[in-house]
């Protein structure tokens, strides 16, 4: 069968690309290069989610990911690999005391989630606080990370991901004014908290696995759940 001309027309581009990349005329940015590293400060692409998913089998890379944070931002310690409650081994985690932001309490997360919530914070939280009420948020509440048990309100016997610190339960945002946020109180509505709600559940999509928030159910009608495991469950 004779090529089409359209078929030869795209393999003329795509021979046309490949020479460009090779003799070094085209770069492709850092963040659409799926074999460049994970920059915290670099937009999000739809590479983003993918490198991030990488970073779970690679703690050299994930600790040099978190070393690019903007100086000052980022305060974290990395821990040694230990089991606090028997069944619930933690790998590759670290304690986060500040990311962007104040927390009501520092927490263990595995490395991929201390990266997952930085981007998160630079590139969704803090745009749309900006955004809506042209501040950013200073402090976040939260509910904890690790919780060594199983899915709440399910008969399977799945371990959370709060088991292996690969989740964050979030409760409040508290602005630069002062200003509070809260999830059980402001998520119903149209005014500007829950529009800010809105677009930080929207947002939290873009990077982490699972985004759970109080249209899922009423286990998260004060929370959203912002775990890494998933394939972008968003509700
Ligand atoms: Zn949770």
């Amino acid at each position: 069968m004779k090529p089409s001309l359209a078929t030869l027309a795209l393999g003329g581009v795509v021979i046309a690309l490949g020479i460009a990349l090779d003799k070094g005329l085209w770069t492709i940015p850092r963040e659409w290069n799926p074999f460049q590293p994970l920059y915290l400060e670099d937009p999000l692409t739809p590479v983003t989610q993918w490198k991030l998913g990488r970073l779970a089998e690679d703690r050299q890379a994930c600790l040099a990911t978190l070393e690019t944070a903007r100086p000052g931002t980022l305060a974290y310690t990395p821990l040694e690999d230990h089991t606090p409650v028997a069944g619930c081994p933690l790998d590759n985690v670290v304690r986060v005391r500040r990311a962007g932001v104040d927390f009501n309490a520092s927490f263990v997360a595995s490395c991929p989630l201390a990266v997952a919530w930085t981007l998160f914070e630079r590139h969704r939280l803090q745009p749309a606080a900006r955004d809506v009420f042209g501040e950013p948020v200073a402090s976040v509440r939260h509910f904890g990370s690790f919780a060594c048990r199983n899915i709440y309100h399910r008969d399977n016997a799945r371990r959370s991901q709060h088991a292996t610190a690969e989740a964050l339960d979030v409760a409040a945002f508290r602005l630069a004014d002062g200003r509070r946020i809260v999830l059980l109180d402001d998520w119903e509505g149209d005014d500007s908290a829950a529009t800010f709600l809105r677009r930080v559940r929207d947002g939290a999509c873009d990077v982490f696995g699972t985004t759970l928030g109080p249209d899922y159910n009423a286990a998260h009608a004060n929370h959203f759940h912002l775990g890494m495991q998933g394939m972008s469950l968003c509700r």
